[in-house]
């Protein structure tokens, strides 16, 4: 943003300079969200709350082929998995859509196929971990077991195991320091493998037998057999609630705000935008932390298909309503974190309540596997911000050759719409409990407001 004594000079804006006004809806907002963070830990659930969120607002289930006119409000449940959220506006179609898409699977550590062993005393549930985690991270905190099983009849058993202070959790050992002398040599990378991150589920036998004493809790609370987890998506994810971080609560603690602190804001824009002219649509994906593919992931044709029905629908023409939509890619950015500096260029980092973040490539190295959204889209989304007074900046996520990332940014791109990425910085991305600014957080709300209606 232009700094406003020296027109001449860029500075960044720190929000709570900036802006003073809005501290209390800041903070007001973030206890939205934290509730949202707490009942959404996995895409299932970040699903069925959105839904809940749009159902209130009078969304209703889209299929194929229906009929559609401006004002309508609908939704589009992938298979429990992903989500679109859309609403028709005033304006011809083929002006285009304001899309908005964020992710809501954050990495964990899911339940093998066929996870249940004994082993000297003690079950475990075998894991394979999900997405780009610093195994050593996991260990020694104790962990709840989210997810679905679905039997052969088609039943779908909703289990959540570890959040009811009444629960019990799931563990994973880690060595005492007075015998981890030598794992304290090895690269971090290394000190904890993939195949010891086995959650300890029991240890009493009954007839002599501790697993199958494990398997008879499950059989009785979900009716489940050992054979059920072959159709099972389970997953460990850190037990526990997401709290204020700072003795002056101006940060929010928890699991998975990568990227549910930009599909929260993303989806109550859509939802409080009183601006009806845009045809919106918002989208929560599933797998980007996997690289994006599969039926649930933004890489499936069905993003296409929706717009391509969508356009049929209200008699535009597909490739014109793609070559005139626009598109906020909704994912974090590393905060600039000053215990590490090293690997933050800083006056192209992500700095702490300095609002939201525009990226306009990412990539690694030569910037392989960007988008790179055109200096004519930034100039127009400054405008845009410059409108609403929101506070953003721009960054990259590290010192070029340090290392880099992607996001769902360039796969809608492809389809010949103009993307670029917009988030909030976040400290600490991947590890169990992240942590974000309440104020970045609500300067990515304003600015999807923002986009929405301008
Ligand atoms: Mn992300
Ligand atoms: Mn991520």
């Amino acid at each position: 943003m232009e700094n406003k004594e020296n027109s001449l000079a860029y500075n960044k804006r720190n929000f709570y300079e900036a802006l003073p006004e809005l501290v209390d809806a800041a903070c007001e907002y973030a206890v939205g969200y934290t509730d949202y963070l707490n009942k959404c830990k996995t895409e299932r659930e970040a699903v069925r709350e959105s839904i809940a969120m749009a159902e209130a607002e009078g969304y209703v289930p889209y299929t194929f082929g229906m009929d559609m006119k401006p004002g309508d409000k609908f939704y589009y449940n992938n298979r429990g998995k992903s989500l679109f959220l859309f609403r028709i506006g005033s304006e011809p179609i083929n002006e285009g859509i304001r899309i908005s898409a964020a992710h809501i699977d954050s990495p964990r550590l899911d339940l093998k196929q066929v996870p249940v062993f004994e082993d000297n005393g003690f079950a475990y549930f075998k894991t394979h971990y999900y997405g780009g985690i610093r195994k050593y991270q996991w260990v020694a905190t104790p962990l709840a077991l989210h997810g679905v099983v679905v039997k052969t009849d088609g039943t779908v058993v909703d289990v959540v195991i570890g959040e009811d202070e009444n629960d019990p959790v799931l563990y994973i050992s880690d060595l005492l320091p007075h015998l981890a002398a030598e794992q304290s040599r090895k690269p971090l990378g290394e000190a904890v493998p993939a195949e010891k991150l086995n959650m300890i589920i029991g240890t009493r036998p009954v007839d002599g037998d501790i697993k199958n004493n494990v398997l008879a809790i499950l059989n009785e609370k979900y009716g489940i057999t050992e054979s059920d987890f072959l159709s099972a998506e389970l997953s460990g994810v850190p037990a526990g609630l997401a709290r204020d971080a700072g003795l002056d609560r101006s940060l929010i603690a928890g699991y998975g705000h990568d990227d549910r602190c930009c599909a929260y804001p993303a989806v109550t824009a859509l939802l409080d935008c009183k601006d009806e002219r845009h045809t919106l649509m918002c989208i929560l994906a599933d797998k980007e932390e996997t690289g994006s593919d599969g039926v649930s992931g933004m890489q499936c044709v069905l993003t296409a298909d929706l717009i391509h029905s969508i356009s049929d629908a209200l008699g535009g023409n597909y490739a014109q309503v793609r070559a005139n939509s626009k598109c906020l890619s909704a994912d974090v950015s590393a905060a600039f974190d000053p215990s590490f500096s090293d690997v933050f260029e800083k006056k192209n980092a992500a700095l702490i309540n300095c609002g939201t973040v525009l990226s306009k490539y990412t990539g690694a190295r030569g910037k392989s596997g960007t988008s790179d959204a055109s200096a004519e889209y930034l100039a127009w989304l400054r405008r845009v911000m410059e409108q609403d007074n929101v506070v953003w900046q721009t960054a990259e996520l590290g010192k070029t050759d340090v290392g880099g990332g992607g996001t769902v940014a360039k796969f809608i791109a492809n389809m010949n719409i103009d993307t670029v990425d917009l988030g909030i910085p976040v400290l600490s991305m991947h590890a169990p409990i992240e942590i974000i600014a309440k104020s970045d957080l609500y300067e990515a709300y304003r600015a999807f407001l923002a986009f929405c209606k301008y």
